[in-house]
C-alpha cells in the first residue's frame, strides 16, 4: 500500500507531475485513465458515486487537468475549455454585461481582440485599447472609463512587450476593476500572475502547456470561490468544455513543462543573440536581451524569458521571403510546441486585426523556437536570411 505524497510544500516540477495525478484507486493504474463516458450511474436518483453525473458538467480526466492547472498557477480553481478563446469567452461573459467596458492592451493576441470587439461588442460590451506598459496612460483610462476589467498579456504577442503585473494589479484594484493576465507565453513555469496580484489567469493550453502541437485547449485559473462559481456556471451552461482525450493530452504535456520551458529559453536566447546585428535584421524583440525595454521587469517577475523571438526585417517583402525560406522552422500558425515554427503575423496570426488599433507591421516575423539542436536552428535561420 502506498500513500499519496503530501504535496503542500512540493516544488513546481513535483506538482506538475503529481498534482491531480493519483493512481487510479480501482485498478492501480499509475497514470489516471482517460474517462470517455459521457454519463455516470446514479445509485438511486441523485445518488452520485464520485460527484459526476454528465460529461459537460464534469469528467474525472478534466478534473485531473483542472487540479493540475490550479495548483501550478497558485490558484484555487482551474477550469478547462475547448480552446483558449472559449476560455476567454466564458470568463468575459461571466464578468461583463451590456454597457460594461474593458481595457485591453494594444498588443493583445488578435483573436482576443476580435472576440472583444466583434463578438462581445455586438452584445453591448465596450472596449478601449491602451498601452499597458505605460502606467500613466492606464491610470488615465481607468479614471475616464471606469472599466470592470483590464486584460493584459505579458510578454505580449507578437512584440513581447512586458507589463509590470504587480504595479498594474495595484492600479487596477485601486479603481475597483479586475486584472486578467493571459499567461500563455510565459506559462506558470516562468511566471505566476496570481501570486503577483492578478485576479485571473487565462491560457491557450494549445501552446506551451500542451507543448506538442497536438491538442487545442484553454484554461481559466482563479482564487476567489464566488467568482470561480460564476465562470464554472458559464462553462457548464454554455458548454465549451475540453473533451477527455484533449484534457488527458494536455495533462501529459504539462508534466514536462518546466524542463521544456528551460530549454525553449536557452534556444531562444541563442537565436536572438545570433540575429542581433545580422545585416538583414533591423531589430530583435526578445525579453532576455538586456536592451529589450521590458528586460528588467521580466527578470524581476519571471524566472525565464520564454521561447518566442520576433524579428524585424527591412520591409514586408523581406519578412515574407525570410518566413518562406526556412527549412527546419516550419511555416505555420501557433507556437509553443517542441518543433520550431515561423509565422508572418501580419498575414497569418494577426490578419484579423488589420485596420484596427492592434494592426501589426508587415515587416516582422515571429519565431517559436523549439527544442531541436540549437546549432541546427541557428544554421537554418542563417541560410534563410541569406536568401532575403
Ligand atoms: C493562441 C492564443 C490564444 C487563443 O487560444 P486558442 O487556443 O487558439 O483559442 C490566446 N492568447 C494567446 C496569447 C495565444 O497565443
Amino acid at each position: 500500500m502506498t500513500h499519496a505524497h503530501d504535496l503542500s510544500a512540493a516544488g513546481f516540477e513535483t506538482l506538475a507531475i503529481r498534482a491531480g495525478q493519483d493512481p487510479d484507486p480501482t485498478t492501480g493504474a499509475v497514470i489516471p485513465p482517460v474517462h470517455l463516458s459521457s454519463t455516470f450511474v446514479q445509485d438511486g436518483i441523485g445518488g452520485l458515486r464520485g460527484g459526476y453525473e454528465y460529461g459537460r458538467a464534469g469528467n474525472p480526466t478534466r478534473t485531473a487537468l483542472e487540479t493540475q492547472l490550479a495548483t501550478l498557477e497558485g490558484g484555487a480553481h482551474g477550469l478547462s475549455f475547448a480552446s483558449g478563446l472559449a476560455a476567454e469567452d466564458a470568463l468575459l461573459r461571466a464578468v461583463l454585461k451590456p454597457g460594461d467596458e474593458l481595457l485591453i492592451g494594444d498588443d493583445a493576441y488578435g483573436g482576443t481582440y476580435r472576440l472583444v470587439s466583434r463578438v462581445l461588442g455586438a452584445w453591448g460590451v465596450r472596449h478601449r485599447v491602451v498601452d499597458l506598459t505605460n502606467l500613466d496612460a492606464v491610470r488615465a483610462a481607468l479614471q475616464e472609463s471606469r472599466p470592470r476589467l483590464v486584460w493584459a498579456e505579458t510578454p505580449s504577442n507578437p512584440f513581447l512587450r512586458v507589463t509590470d503585473i504587480a504595479a498594474l494589479a495595484e492600479l487596477v484594484h485601486a479603481h475597483d476593476a479586475l486584472l486578467v493576465v493571459d499567461n500563455t507565453f510565459a506559462t506558470p513555469a516562468l511566471q505566476r500572475p496570481l501570486l503577483l496580484g492578478a485576479d485571473v489567469v487565462v491560457h491557450s493550453t494549445t501552446k506551451y502547456l500542451g507543448g506538442h502541437s497536438d491538442v487545442v485547449g484553454g484554461a481559466v485559473v482563479l482564487r476567489d470561490d464566488t467568482f470561480a462559481e460564476q465562470v464554472r456556471f458559464v462553462q457548464f451552461a454554455a458548454g465549451a468544455v475540453s473533451g477527455p482525450l484533449d484534457a488527458w493530452l494536455t495533462t501529459r504535456g504539462i508534466k514536462t513543462l518546466a524542463v521544456r520551458m528551460q530549454r525553449h529559453g536557452e534556444n531562444a536566447l541563442a537565436v536572438a543573440q545570433r540575429l542581433v546585428g545580422h545585416a538583414a535584421v533591423t531589430r530583435v524583440h526578445y525579453p532576455g536581451l538586456p536592451e529589450h525595454p521590458g528586460h528588467a521587469i521580466a527578470a524581476r517577475q519571471s524566472s525565464g524569458f520564454g521561447g518566442i523571438v520576433t524579428v524585424e526585417l527591412a520591409d514586408g517583402g523581406a519578412a515574407r521571403r525570410f518566413a518562406e525560406a526556412t527549412r527546419l522552422f516550419t511555416l505555420a500558425e501557433s507556437l509553443g510546441g517542441v518543433e520550431s515554427l515561423v509565422n508572418h503575423p501580419a498575414s497569418m496570426t494577426h490578419a484579423s486585426v488589420r485596420g484596427t488599433p492592434l494592426e501589426v507591421t508587415e515587416s516582422i516575423v515571429r519565431l517559436s523556437v523549439g527544442l531541436e539542436s540549437v546549432g541546427d536552428l541557428v544554421a537554418d535561420l542563417e541560410q534563410a536570411l541569406a536568401a532575403v
